[in-house]
């Protein structure tokens, strides 16, 4: 049924882990594609320029890379992992472990709610050291 609303209305978007993005294949436990943030920052970025155009009368024209970019805090410890983009097939993945995961995340949420406590979604000291590795979240037109 939500697909065939989607279809039916191409201007009501959904964004983040409210949306079922179909598995690669079934499995024998039925299991769901995991979203992670920087994954959903990019949905929501393709969909705040697409709406836009859209109220500006043009085609919307943005797409989302949905790369997975993660700190996962363990408590004393965590695993940070690059994976570009999410759903397989990757050109990217990396990952890394250790105490400092735990200590960037929480220096990453000070920085986080900064950032949504100023307006702010994605400043360019931000976005250019991404860039300069390859992670954006928006698809190359
Ligand atoms: C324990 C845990 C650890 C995670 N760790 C990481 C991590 O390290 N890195 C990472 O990238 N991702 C992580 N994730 C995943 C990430 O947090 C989620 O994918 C992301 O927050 C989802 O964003 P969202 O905006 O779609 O939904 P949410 O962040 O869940 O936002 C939905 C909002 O809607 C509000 N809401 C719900 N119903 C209503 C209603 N009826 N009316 C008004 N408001 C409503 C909720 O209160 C909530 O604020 C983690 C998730 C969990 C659960």
């Amino acid at each position: 049924m939500t697909i065939s609303v989607i279809r039916r209305f191409k201007n009501i978007y959904s964004v983040g882990v409210c949306i079922a993005i179909p598995p690669q294949k079934p499995t024998p436990v039925p299991t769901g594609v995991p979203k992670t943030g920087y994954m959903i920052e990019s949905m929501v970025t393709a969909t705040a320029h697409n709406i836009r155009e859209e109220l500006e009368g043009r085609e919307p024209s943005h797409k989302g890379t949905w790369n997975a970019l993660c700190l996962a805090d363990f408590g004393d410890s965590g695993i940070a992992f690059l994976a570009m983009p999410q759903i397989p097939p990757r050109n990217v993945q990396w990952s890394s472990r250790g105490k400092w995961v735990h200590w960037a995340k929480i220096a990453y949420e000070k920085y986080f709610m900064r950032k949504v406590r100023k307006g702010l979604s994605e400043p360019f000291y931000e976005r250019l050291p991404l860039k300069v590795m390859g992670i954006m979240r928006l698809k190359k037109s």
